[in-house]
């Protein structure tokens, strides 16, 4: 059972010092309690305590990691039904369905578009994350074959979709080393799938026909000692499928039921014949609660309005988002090339590096580190001002780029030009439009 907030008081140091990040050890011991911290927040749990603490601790849907390296997806670790109450921490992973009953053309135009489209938006690769490889044949050696050529061709994790264990094993053959997911356990099969899961330390998905069967045949993985588990409840109607997502959420979260406390899985390519009904299925498990969404194929129309999905819906909502502090290159700028800066609100810098493009004229763009303010608010609370400024034009590195000495200022920062130049010596500060829609003219006047 899990301690209470008051029992896991009990056992911290007590000392309130702060070091975790909220003022008092009883704070600390009620966010643990709620799943809310982590217990590495606190430096001063001995062994044995941590230890004792460790369940409280967990998080009411268990982590759990498909395939190794980079590429290696974590899902679940959830703590929270919605996203104000905190934020959700890891993100459903997006698969791409290949069979080995499918033309040779055909699963590789799949393979080629699940590695062909990928997108950068403020300094991340938006991406699908896995490959799903079905067997169809029910012939162990055209699937190993088909699992190797997905090797061959791409990085990614990988589902292994069979009900029989034998060919399942065959697949493990070829990427047991890229720690797949396997799927699925079932009420027929699940002693031979659970040995599988934890002869190559491979998480294991699990299939009930319904939620009761669900609970037994997880209650039963657990038992046998499997630990990273991926529930499908078995239904496919879109209604009954996302009623169940959310039962399987808040008994995890709510009640801390543990045969409950895992991520899922869910197969739009299950639910409809039709592609972009199918993009609309998937977005809604990517709000609530997918794991992993299976699609049976995607274009980027289809897939990129998922990822920016995605991108939004785990974006902690306490926290504007950001981008990378640095020099971004716009064009091909040369050494002559106008300099333009601003601040790193992802927004601010869509918006100015979206213009710089459409004026046609390289330029190298600074995003300043602001902890994501945009540049009035930067402004006004003092993170956008003359010193601050200077010091981070001096350590970006842009002096060795350019020959010029010009440094076009956003127009909402105007009143910083006077001690941007008394920091910066020898350089003239410009200042530029307020508005992003008016800097290409702006930048036709541009003179190194
Ligand atoms: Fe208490 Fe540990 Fe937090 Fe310090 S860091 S306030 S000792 S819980």
């Amino acid at each position: 059972m899990p301690l209470t907030g008051i029992e896991i008081y009990k056992l911290l140091p007590k000392t309130n010092c702060g070091e975790c990040g909220v003022p008092t050890c009883l704070a600390f011991a009620m966010n643990l309690a709620a799943g809310k911290a982590e217990l590495g927040a606190c430096p001063y749990i001995s062994e044995e305590v941590r230890a004792e603490l460790k369940e409280a601790s967990a998080p009411p849907i268990r982590p759990v990691t498909i395939g190794v390296g980079d590429r290696a997806l974590r899902i679940g670790g959830e703590t929270v039904m919605f996203r104000h109450e905190k934020r959700f921490e890891n993100p459903p992973g997006f698969a791409i369905l290949i069979t080995d009953i499918m033309e040779e053309s055909e699963v590789d135009a799949r393979l080629e578009r699940f590695s062909q489209l990928q997108y950068e938006r403020i300094g991340l690769i938006l991406r699908a994350d896995l490959v799903a490889i079905r067997d169809d044949s029910g012939d162990a050696s055209k699937f190993e074959a088909l699992v190797n050529k997905v090797k061959q061709t791409n990085e990614c994790g990988i589902i292994l979709i069979s009900t029989n264990p034998d060919i399942l094993a065959a697949g493990l053959n070829a990427c047991a080393d890229w720690k797949p997911l396997l799927y699925a356990a079932t009420e027929e099969n699940l002693d031979r799938m659970a040995d599988l899961a934890k002869e190559n330390s491979c998480p294991l998905a699990v299939k009930a026909t319904n939620l009761e069967e669900l609970v037994q045949l997880t209650t039963r993985l657990m038992e046998a000692g499997v630990k990273d588990i991926v529930l499908d409840s078995g239904s496919r109607a879109l209604r009954r499928v996302f009623e169940e997502q959310v039962i399987i959420r808040s008994a995890a979260i709510n009640k801390k039921f543990h045969p409950l406390g895992f991520p899922t899985i869910v197969f739009p390519c299950e639910m409809t014949d039709d592609p972009m009904k199918e993009a609309v299925i998937a977005s809604i498990f990517v709000a609530k609660y997918g794991g992993i969404i299976v699609l049976s194929d995607f274009q980027g129309e289809s897939l990129f309005p998922l990822l920016v999905e995605r991108l939004n819906i785990y974006a902690d909502p306490q926290r504007p988002l950001m981008t990378t502090e640095g020099v971004y290159e716009i064009g091909g700028p040369d050494e002559s090339s106008p300099v333009l800066l601003t601040t790193n609100f992802s927004l601010t810098y869509f918006i100015v590096s979206g213009e710089i493009e459409a004026s046609r004229i390289p330029s190298y763009l600074l995003v300043m580190d602001t902890e994501g303010l945009s540049v009035m608010t930067a402004w006004a609370a003092g993170k956008f001002v003359g010193d601050a400024i200077a010091a981070f034009v001096k350590r970006s590195g842009i002096m060795d780029k350019v020959k010029h000495h010009k440094l076009i200022i956003p127009g909402y920062a105007a009143a910083e030009s006077d001690s941007i130049e008394d920091e910066l010596k020898g350089w003239e500060v410009l200042v530029g439009p307020r508005e992003g829609a008016h800097i290409p003219a702006f930048l036709k006047m541009w003179e190194p």
